[in-house]
C-alpha cells in the first residue's frame, strides 16, 4: 500500500471509531493467493488485496451515507480530482436525501407534506415508484412513517402497538404521492407522509458517481457503498469481468459464493444485515408494508442478491426480494428481461442453499464453493477461468453482503 494509502486508511479507521460504537470484529477467510486481510470488515478496505493488486489500481473510501464509499480504478487512470467529485456526487445526494438530516429535501417535505425538489429529488422518487410498482409494493419508498416508529420504538425500546403500526400504515400509499416537472414539485395526497430511500438511496449514489468517473474519463471501475450495494463499470484489468463473491448471511466470515459479472449494479439485502434490538428481542430492518412489522425474519430468503444494469434498481430488487416468498420473487426478476437474481435460503438443516433466476448459472466450483456466472456477459462465460482459482487474483474482488451481522446500528442510509 502506498504511503498515502495508509494515511488515508488511518483516518479512515479513526473517525470510524469515532462515529460509530464498538463492534465485534470478524476475521475474513484467507484464500491461497489473496493477503490476509485486517480483522474488521468494516473498518478495513472490503475487499482483499490480491497480490500485486495496489500497483494496479487504486482505492480509495469515504465514510458517507452511515457506510463506507468505495472507489477503485486501475491506477493508470487514476486522478484524485475525479475520484474526489465522485466522492463528491454521493455526497450532495446524502444532503439532499437522508432522513436523519432535518435540512434535506426529504425531510422537509416530510414535514410540509409539498415542496419544490431538486432534479435528483424528483428522478430518484419517479424511479422509486416505478420500483414499487413492479414489485408490488414490496419494495416501497412511502414507508417512511413505518419505518420511523421502528426507530423510535427502538430508542425508546417499547415495540410499536398494533395501534401505532396501524395509523403508519395508513399514510404509506406510495401512488398518493404526486410529482410534477417545472417547476419539479413533490406533494403528498395524504397527511403524515415521508419518503425513505435506504432501500435504493446507496445504489443511486453510485450510479452518480459512476456518471461523474465516466465524464472525467474513467471507464473502468468498481463503486462500492457499505459493502452491500455496487456499480461495476467496464471490466477489470486484463479480465474480462467482475469477481464478486457472496457473504453466508449469518456468519461474515465465511462466503457462500463466487459470481463472475459484467458491467452494471449489484445489490445484496438480508434482514439480518442490520437489526433493531428492542426490549431483548431482534427485529430485521426491512419492513413488510402490508403489516408494517419487519419481514419475517424465518422469511424463506435468507439473502438476496440482485444484478441489473443500473445500482439503483439492482438495490431496490433485493430489498423487494427479501418481502416476498422466494418462488414469486424469483419469478418477478424473471419477467425482467434485464435482471437476475442469486438468492440463499435457508435448508432444513441450517445450510445455505442457494437458486438463481436463468440468467445466472452455475459454473464449476473454486474453493470448495459454487461458482456462479452472468450469462448474458458472454465474455465471462468463454474463458472465464472457471474452477481455476489462480485466475481469480489480479482483480478486485467484493464480498457482497460486507455489512451482514457486522453488528452496525440501525440505520437507513442514505441517512
Ligand atoms: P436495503 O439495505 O437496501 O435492503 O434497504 C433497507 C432499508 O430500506 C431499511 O433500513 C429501511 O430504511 C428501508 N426499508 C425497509 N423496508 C423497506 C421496504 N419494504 N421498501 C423500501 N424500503 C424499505
Ligand atoms: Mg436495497
Amino acid at each position: 500500500m502506498t504511503p498515502f494509502g495508509k494515511a488515508w486508511l488511518a483516518i479512515c479507521v479513526v473517525s470510524l471509531i469515532a462515529a460509530l460504537p464498538p463492534r465485534d470484529s470478524v476475521a475474513l477467510p484467507p484464500r491461497g493467493s489473496v493477503a490476509s486481510p485486517p480483522k474488521d470488515p468494516v473498518a478495513s478496505p472490503i475487499r482483499d488485496t490480491a497480490e500485486g493488486q495496489s500497483d494496479r489500481y487504486r482505492t480509495r473510501m469515504r465514510l458517507q451515507m452511515g457506510s463506507f464509499t468505495e472507489i477503485t480504478v486501475p491506477a493508470a487512470d487514476y486522478t484524485h480530482r475525479a475520484v474526489s467529485r465522485a466522492f463528491d456526487a454521493v455526497e450532495a445526494l446524502d444532503r439532499l436525501l437522508s432522513t436523519y438530516r432535518p435540512e434535506s429535501e426529504v425531510s422537509r417535505l416530510a414535514a410540509a407534506g409539498r415542496l419544490a425538489v431538486s432534479p435528483e429529488v424528483l428522478e430518484i422518487t419517479a424511479l422509486a415508484i416505478r420500483m414499487a410498482r413492479a414489485t408490488g409494493g414490496a419494495f416501497n419508498p412511502a414507508l417512511g412513517p413505518v419505518i420511523q416508529l421502528w426507530r423510535d420504538a427502538e430508542a425508546r425500546q417499547v415495540p410499536p402497538s398494533p395501534a401505532e403500526l396501524a395509523r403508519a400504515r395508513r399514510s404509506t400509499d406510495y401512488e398518493r404521492v404526486l410529482l410534477q416537472t417545472e417547476p419539479d414539485i413533490i406533494a403528498f395526497a395524504e397527511p403524515g407522509m415521508a419518503l425513505n430511500f435506504g432501500a435504493i438511496g446507496k445504489g443511486y449514489a453510485l450510479d452518480k458517481a459512476a456518471e461523474v468517473l465516466l465524464a472525467e474519463g474513467i471507464d473502468s471501475a468498481m463503486l462500492a457503498s457499505g459493502g452491500s450495494s455496487h456499480r461495476l463499470l467496464g471490466h477489470p484489468l486484463e479480465r474480462p469481468c467482475w469477481e464478486m463473491a457472496i457473504r453466508h448471511p449469518e456468519a461474515p466470515d465465511r462466503l457462500v459464493a463466487f459470481l463472475l459479472v459484467g458491467a452494471g449494479g449489484m445489490a445484496t439485502s438480508a434482514q439480518s444485515g442490520k437489526q433493531r434490538v428492542i426490549q431483548g428481542r431482534t427485529y430485521g430492518h426491512i419492513i413488510d408494508a402490508r403489516t408494517g412489522r419487519p419481514a419475517d425474519p424465518e422469511t424463506p430468503i435468507w439473502s438476496a442478491t440482485v444484478w441489473a444494469p443500473d445500482a439503483a434498481t439492482a438495490d431496490a430488487l433485493a430489498t423487494a426480494l427479501i418481502v416476498m416468498e422466494a418462488a414469486r420473487g424469483l419469478e418477478l426478476i424473471e419477467t425482467r428481461a434485464e435482471s437476475e437474481a442469486l438468492i440463499v435460503r435457508r435448508a432444513p438443516d441450517g445450510s445455505p442453499f442457494l437458486q438463481s433466476t436463468s440468467g445466472i448459472v452455475r459454473r464449476g466450483e473454486l474453493d470448495d464453493l459454487p461458482l456462479y456466472v452472468l450469462v448474458q456477459e458472454t465474455r465471462c462465460l468463454g474463458d472465464s477461468g472457471a474452477g481455476d482459482s489462480s485466475r481469480l487474483v489480479g482483480s478486485p474482488i467484493a464480498r457482497l453482503g460486507q455489512n451482514l451481522r457486522s453488528g452496525r446500528p440501525a440505520s437507513d442510509p442514505p441517512s
